[in-house]
């Protein structure tokens, strides 16, 4: 008998028949006598939906701004994952599975105050691991917690991920599945590239990558608290037949392993491929090439909560003016450009130039660690189909380059075949 904690993503819950699809898988498991918590997202498309109420809410009202209150967000996004935590409760009961739902506050899970983007503090997962030693399934609305001010808080967009394996590890399960609406981790988002594969294996610190530098299929904040707390995790499809054989396998079930790098034998240079959209450049140009300029830049954005990505800084060749080139979320630029603004003279720029709607694609795999001329190869692919660099930065582990938006699918295509990440 195991412990296990089975998380439902939105597409998997998006109407009641697939409910009672999940349903079937949760049912399996319990039939094999294994203890179960399920985390469930909301309804696909519902999180959107009550995020753009919220965003109207102000102006309907009358406000001549958009500004909400974050909590009250909170409130209102958090709903989605208890209409869907109940909706499977009664499912599974009327499967005859004994089930009842939880919200976040309920069990309890404590976040920070940081609304709409909080970090689970602690799990008292006592009175539900007691249930579920009588054999009762667990049904957990996802994404959210109680703050410490007693309110509602969210965990950031895609966090019913993180609840699941925060859950798995406080539960102590033996296995946490995140089951969506592809198979497993693929080279790249197989959306993109049809001739993506499925990876038996990845490890934790390539699978960080992968979700950091856009491949939504793990909340990221989800892979460090697996890595960090080893909790055995899985990626798996949900619309594969729940009773199909080998889908109750308690070692080896369908799907991608989420592991330590020395559980993988036959490491690649290169596992996989991502891509983030919606990236914008800003570049300060003839700044005083003097000590203090990049805090005086990045100092101020950082106190408007601006992420700041890639930065490159030109050396001049008189050593008296420079260029400073970065990347922000193209949502954030106008804030961005905003505060540059405000900081003009203290920064002592000439003049500011953006740009957006660029996308970064990144390449990973920790075997680049060993070896040499990985970067040049993505340099000559990229060459050869005339896609142009704006950007490069590297870690031992990455390379992430910057191009023009239209040219995301051929990138993403061009670099996955180059390292012949396509090929079995
Ligand atoms: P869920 O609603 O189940 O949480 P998400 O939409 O958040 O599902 O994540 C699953 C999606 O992630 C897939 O449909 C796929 O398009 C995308 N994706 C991006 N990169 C990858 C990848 N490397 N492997 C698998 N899926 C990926
Ligand atoms: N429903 C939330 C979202 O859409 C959380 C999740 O699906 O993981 O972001
Ligand atoms: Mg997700």
């Amino acid at each position: 008998m195991a412990r296990i904690v089975m998380k439902f993503g939105g597409t998997s819950v998006a109407d009641l028949d697939r409910i009672r699809n999940v349903a079937r898988h949760v049912k399996r498991e319990v039939d094999a006598g294994h203890e179960v918590a399920v985390v469930v997202s909301a309804m696909s498309g519902k999180t959107n939906e009550l995020v753009g109420w919220v965003q109207n809410m102000p102006k309907v009202a009358g406000a001549d701004h958009s500004i909400y209150d974050a909590r009250e967000y909170d409130a209102v996004v958090a709903s989605g994952e208890q209409v869907t935590s109940g909706l499977l409760a009664i499912a599974l009961q009327a499967m005859g599975v004994n089930a009842r739902s939880w919200q976040g506050w309920q069990i309890p899970i404590r976040t920070d105050n940081a609304h709409g983007a909080a970090r689970i503090l602690d799990i008292d997962g006592e009175d539900m691991v007691r249930r579920m030693k009588d054999g009762q399934v667990a049904v957990v609305a996802g994404f959210q917690g109680l703050g410490p001010d007693n309110r509602i808080a969210t965990l950031g967009r895609g966090g019913s991920d993180t609840s699941a394996v925060a859950i798995a590890a406080a539960v102590k399960a033996d296995r946490c599945d995140i089951y969506t609406d592809v198979d497993g981790v693929y080279t790249t988002d197989p959306r993109i590239e049809p001739k993506a594969r499925r990876l038996k294996k990845i490890a934790f610190e390539e699978m960080l990558e992968m979700a950091s530098l856009g491949a939504k299929v793990l909340q990221v904040r989800s892979v460090e608290l697996a890595m960090v707390f080893k909790v055995r995790t899985f990626v798996r499809s949900s619309f594969e037949d729940p009773d199909a054989p080998g889908m109750g396998d308690l070692l080896n079930p369908p799907g991608t392993l989420i592991c330590d790098e020395d559980e993988i034998v036959e490491q690649e240079v290169v596992t996989g491929i991502a891509y983030a959209k919606d990236e914008a450049q800003i570049s300060l140009r003839r700044l005083a090439d003097r000590p203090g300029v990049s805090a005086a830049i990045f100092g101020p954005l950082a106190e408007n909560h601006i992420n700041v990505d890639m930065i490159v800084q030109n050396i001049s060749e008189d050593g008296s003016k420079t260029d400073m080139t970065f990347t922000v979320p193209s949502g954030d630029a106008e804030k961005a450009l905003r505060v540059l603004g405000e900081n003009k003279e203290k920064i002592g720029y000439d003049v500011v130039q953006s740009e957006s709607g660029l996308v970064k694609v990144s390449v990973i795999g920790i075997g680049m660690r060993s070896h040499a001329g990985v970067a040049a190869t993505a340099f000559r692919a990229l060459a050869e189909k005339g896609i142009n660099i704006k950007a490069i930065t590297t870690s031992e582990i990455k390379i992430s380059i910057l191009i023009d938006g239209p040219y995301a699918e051929l990138a993403v295509r061009t670099l996955h075949s180059c390292y012949g990440l396509d090929k079995s």
